[in-house]
């Protein structure tokens, strides 16, 4: 059983495959180069600032919202057919729209990744990924139907029984966790919100 969550214990063997958000050269007022320092009004963190017109940029996480649909205790899974991880397994997830909540973004992701049909249902993981800047939410979804119609980004969707996830072929270790979190909840009749962080 290498994929049982013991406790709150927090995995540490797959690094994740996102990239580093690269540095800002320019300033989004003015179109001058910036540098990297410390503003002179308190704070303590390097911003890229404007050599002309001083605008500080201020960057921040990025939220990446996601399912984990289920078909009659079967979990649905995306193959990529996309960088980072092409060929590799996944839930359905992707970065956050401006004027969407997250509960939409995840489920405009799940059309566009696998074309499935589902009803939306409660939040199942919140994972810090502080190294690259992101929180992934992973939503609960119960699928009304089998039959799927995947977009560009993934090669192939399929369900799979909990004994047939192919755990050394998924693509991060975010989706790694959230299913281990999942099957732990349904393996005790429970279905909690878990938060994790990740290295
Ligand atoms: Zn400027």
């Amino acid at each position: 059983m290498g994929h049982e969550l013991r406790g709150s214990q927090i995995y540490n063997y797959t690094r994740i495959c996102m990239h580093q958000r690269s540095l800002i050269k320019f300033c989004k007022e003015c179109g001058q180069a910036v540098s990297y320092r410390i503003p002179d009004d308190g704070d303590t963190k390097s911003r890229a600032i404007c050599s002309v017109c001083h605008t500080v940029h201020y960057e921040n996480p990025l939220m990446v919202v996601g399912t984990l649909p289920v078909w009659q205790g079967r979990v649905l899974l995306c193959k990529r057919n996309i960088e980072p991880r092409k060929g590799k397994w996944t839930l359905p997830a992707g970065f956050m729209e401006l004027n969407e909540t997250a509960a939409e973004g995840a489920a405009r992701e799940t059309v566009e990744e696998a074309g499935a049909q589902f009803e939306m249902q409660d939040l199942l993981s919140v994972l810090s990924v502080a190294r690259v800047g992101q929180v992934h939410l992973y939503f609960r979804a119960a699928l009304t139907s089998d039959q799927f119609n995947p977009g560009f980004e993934t090669q192939e969707a399929q369900l799979f029984d909990e004994k047939d996830i192919p755990w050394d072929e998924l693509a991060f270790t975010t989706v790694k966790l959230t299913l281990q979190c999942f099957f732990a909840d349904r393996a005790k009749g429970v279905q909690n919100v878990h938060h994790l962080n990740v290295s």
